[in-house]
């Protein structure tokens, strides 16, 4: 199968999930996630229509946006951890960050921002009971919208989260949809909910997603590192 089947096949996949969920198809945003593929398949998917693509390594993603050069309404999602001297590299390549799990990180990306468009931003949640992994904890999710609100150069679009893997992702995104529901309460407007992946975009759409982050499904295997 080709890069535009996959595409066709897994946007086919999207829609099913939404009509079954009851909502309407369009309010869903994927985002192809093209992590450890050269900038030349960021390229194929534009000429294919997409417009929105996601990478998980701040140097990855400026070295991509470098090769590639401005292209017209292409948005490129940071989702990956950021560390706190990496922001400005990070405010400077990405349109979106989906992985603000603490002050110190959005801090960090409001000094970065003098003179830069809003940045939007999403809180990522640790939907796992191990406490060092990345995303602020489900508790804390007001606390946090509540700092990174007061910074005037950074927008608050919502919540991202990533399923565990020792549990079904259906009760992990409920618990996601959860706070974004109580992220609502301190910024009203901020209604996206960043979930699922290639194995369990389905079940992240039932439960609320806006915004998918598929890579494999759409860009076939990874490459391994080198
Ligand atoms: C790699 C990655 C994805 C995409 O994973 P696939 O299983 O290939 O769809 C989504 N979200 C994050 C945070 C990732 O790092």
């Amino acid at each position: 199968m080709d890069l535009a089947t996959r595409l066709a096949e897994v946007d086919t996949r999207i829609a099913d999930a939404a009509r079954s969920a009851g909502r309407d198809p369009g309010e869903i945003t994927r985002i192809v996630v093209t992590k450890f593929h050269p900038a030349s398949l960021v390229e194929e998917l534009y000429a294919l229509g997409v417009r929105d693509v996601g990478e998980n390594r701040q140097q990855e993603l400026s070295a991509k946006i470098a090769e590639i050069g401005p292209r017209d309404g292409l948005t490129w999602h940071f989702i990956g951890q950021a560390q706190t001297n990496k922001a400005r590299a990070v405010r400077g390549a990405a349109s979106v960050v989906h992985s603000v799990d603490r002050a110190r990180l959005a801090d960090a990306l409001h000094a970065a921002g003098e003179g830069a468009p809003v940045l939007d931003v999403l809180l990522q949640v640790n939907l796992t009971d191990d406490a060092g992994r990345g995303g602020v904890a489900p508790g804390d999710v007001e606390q946090l919208a509540a700092h990174v609100a007061a910074l005037p150069s950074l927008r608050v679009r919502g919540v991202m989260g990533v399923a565990p893997l020792d549990e079904p992702p259906a009760p992990a995104f409920a618990r996601l949809r959860a706070c974004a529901e109580r992220l609502r309460t301190v910024v009203a407007s901020a209604d996206w909910i960043s979930a699922g992946m290639t194995a369990d975009f389905a079940e992240a759409i039932a439960e609320g997603a806006t915004h998918l982050r598929i890579g494999s499904a759409i860009t076939g295997p990874r490459p391994t590192r080198g």
